[in-house]
């Protein structure tokens, strides 16, 4: 909170005559554009959801692949027969007509019998596909309704209702755990709440920002400078294109004027010169360079330029505090005592539950005037979850009876995940597609399980600091020779010897106990303290992931790839 705090004094308040055009990119607002969701209640998502689905701004799913996607195995000497069935006979994923046709086009396959000119994806097609549309079980999608969130929608929405009779609302602060459906949430209510602006025609804005990406208060600032910048520019327009037609029959027809705010047509131009300037002195925020009290009153400039209501939404806000402290809200919070036109609103939501600790009183206090928590899901309610999107994603009967329980007890118990239990859903189709099954069975989740499992250990193995790499290496080499019970010691002298292969800096064997730890508390191995009797107390360490995988994932990086031959160190281990 020192020198990068924006000071605002009107005396220093600069406005620049550049205009300089990079316009800085805004990652975060493709998937907001406005869907027809209107419910909240449990109901089955119904047929038309595809069609919604295209209106989501996320691509339509069912064209970009409508080879595989269609419903019927298709086979190269198909497909002069499949044209000829004629406009019934539809291939774009429509699904309403589709199952007359498939039973003529699955005898004709079938008819076809001996094909001796399969081709590389003859296979892969024949087998019944799973999906009906798989995009919908993605991350990416957002649902237009959400079970089990009424609650928590209500309580946003009977709070940023004032937004809407144009007061400002208070400042929330939104709790919850990974995959509890607090991005979902907020979406959906800030989709509900720019289209009632519309309707009614008052000045609210929403804008969402995710802190994960956008993670420093320059960014913050800039990215909110340049949306409210991009929106003057068009109201301005509009503006101007008004003006100048005014201007144009009022010189023919002076009485006009009569129903306007301006006397003279020389009022009309001074009003219209004075837009021309403002268009001229708005300048958008390069990604760096600018000092932030500059980026400040660009973004103050820019939001007050308008009367209006403003709800800033800012996601994984505990990340933009862990990276770049509480700066921004800060100054966020404190905005409104200087806004003359407009009034922000701030919506943080954080997956860290005690985020708050590391903030400044009276950023707290701002900040979570309310706060929303978002529980975990219970196995019944990821149930009901994934039930809803099944529907709509696979095709009917793919799914044995004991798909969706098994899926949501595997989220549940992992801190009732819905992100999980979407994931496996997705997995579990995409291993039994793979593997040419006709439908999914619990096999199936038990590997997606497996395989999620793993990729988190090569994520979090991939993302270890060298130091820690070389450590894990050389339990691996040890594991790898047959070495039981390992303990510190023998990782150390490994661990040296590697070190001194590549070149790397050597800890102390006290550090390199620390890191042990680490890799401990990651679930990567398993160190357990066991007592030696009078000889003291020593580590245990096993490897708690798959052996050859984790391997791999080390050697990818660029400097222990480097080591040729480990096995000498290893041996020198018995030498000793
Ligand atoms: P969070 O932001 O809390 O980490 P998300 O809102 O991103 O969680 O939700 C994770 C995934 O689960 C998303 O794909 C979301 O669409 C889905 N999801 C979460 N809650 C629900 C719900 N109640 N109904 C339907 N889908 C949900
Ligand atoms: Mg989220």
């Amino acid at each position: 909170m020192d020198d990068d705090t924006p000071k605002r004094d009107d005396g220093t308040r600069q406005i620049n005559h550049s205009d300089t055009d990079d316009v800085a990119s805004t990652e975060d607002d493709s998937s907001s554009a406005a869907s027809g969701g209107n419910t909240t209640s449990g109901e089955p998502v119904s047929g038309d959801a595809k069609s919604e689905e295209a209106l989501d701004g996320e691509g339509s799913p069912t064209d970009e692949n409508p080879a595989t996607d269609d419903d019927e195995p298709v086979t190269a000497e198909d497909i002069d027969i499949r044209e000829s069935i004629g406009p019934s006979g539809s291939t774009d994923g429509e699904t309403d007509d589709d199952s007359s046709t498939d039973v003529s086009l699955d005898e004709v396959v079938l008819d076809d019998g001996g094909s001796d000119s399969r081709g590389l994806f003859d296979d892969l097609l024949s087998g019944e596909p799973i999906f009906e549309n798989k995009e919908v079980l993605r991350p990416s999608y957002t649902p237009h309704e959400l079970p089990h969130r009424t609650e928590q929608i209500n309580q946003m929405a009977t709070i940023l209702v004032s937004a809407l009779r144009g007061e400002t609302p208070s400042n929330i602060l939104i709790y919850g755990k990974t995959g509890t459906g607090k991005t979902a949430s907020a979406k959906f209510v800030s989709q509900e709440l720019e289209s009632t602006s519309q309707k009614y025609d008052v000045p609210c804005e929403v804008e969402y920002i995710n802190c994960e990406v956008t993670d420093t208060q320059y960014r913050v600032l800039a990215q909110l400078a340049n949306k409210f910048i991009e929106k003057n520019f068009d109201v301005i327009e509009n503006e101007l294109d008004r003006l100048e037609d005014l201007r144009t029959r009022a010189r023919d027809t002076p009485d006009l004027l009569a129903d306007t705010s301006f006397d003279s047509l020389d009022g009309v131009e001074e009003r219209i010169e004075q837009l021309e300037t403002d268009c001229e002195e708005m300048e958008t925020v390069p990604m760096t360079g600018w000092p932030t009290d500059r980026v400040y009153s660009t973004f103050f400039d820019a939001v007050d330029y308008n009367e209006r209501v403003v709800v800033i939404m800012l996601d994984e806000i505990d990340k933009l505090v862990e990276k770049s402290g509480d700066d921004t809200l800060y100054n966020l919070s404190r905005m409104n005592s200087e806004l003359s036109n407009s009034r922000i609103s701030i919506m943080g939501i954080s997956n860290d539950l005690k985020f708050t600790d590391f903030l400044d009183p009276r950023v707290k206090s701002s900040l979570g005037e309310e706060e929303i928590v978002f529980p975990p899901y219970d196995a019944n309610q990821l149930r009901d979850i994934l039930q809803h999107r099944a529907d709509v994603a696979f095709k009917s009967g793919a799914l044995t009876e004991d798909v969706i329980p098994l899926c949501a007890a595997f989220a549940a118990q992992e801190h009732g995940d819905a992100r999980r239990a979407l994931d496996l859903l997705r997995t579990a189709g995409e291993l039994a597609e793979r593997g040419q099954a006709d439908t999914v069975e619990e096999a199936h989740v038990r590997q997606a399980q497996d395989k999620i499992e793993l990729d988190r250990v090569v994520e979090v193995v991939r993302t270890l600091p060298t130091q820690s790499k070389i450590v894990l290496f050389a339990i691996i080499l040890l594991e790898k020779n047959g070495v039981r019970n390992i303990n510190t010691g023998e990782v150390f002298n490994i661990y040296k010897r590697l070190c001194e292969e590549i070149d790397a800096d050597i800890l102390t064997q006290r550090r390199v106990t620390d890191l042990i730890s680490e890799l401990d508390m990651l679930g990567i191995v398993n160190a357990v303290v066991v007592s030696k009797g009078r000889y003291g107390r020593t580590k245990e360490i096993s490897l708690s992931v798959p052996i050859d995988e984790t391997e791999a994932v080390l050697l990818s990086d660029s400097r222990l790839g480097d080591i040729e031959n480990a096995q000498p160190f290893v041996q020198a281990r018995f030498d000793n």
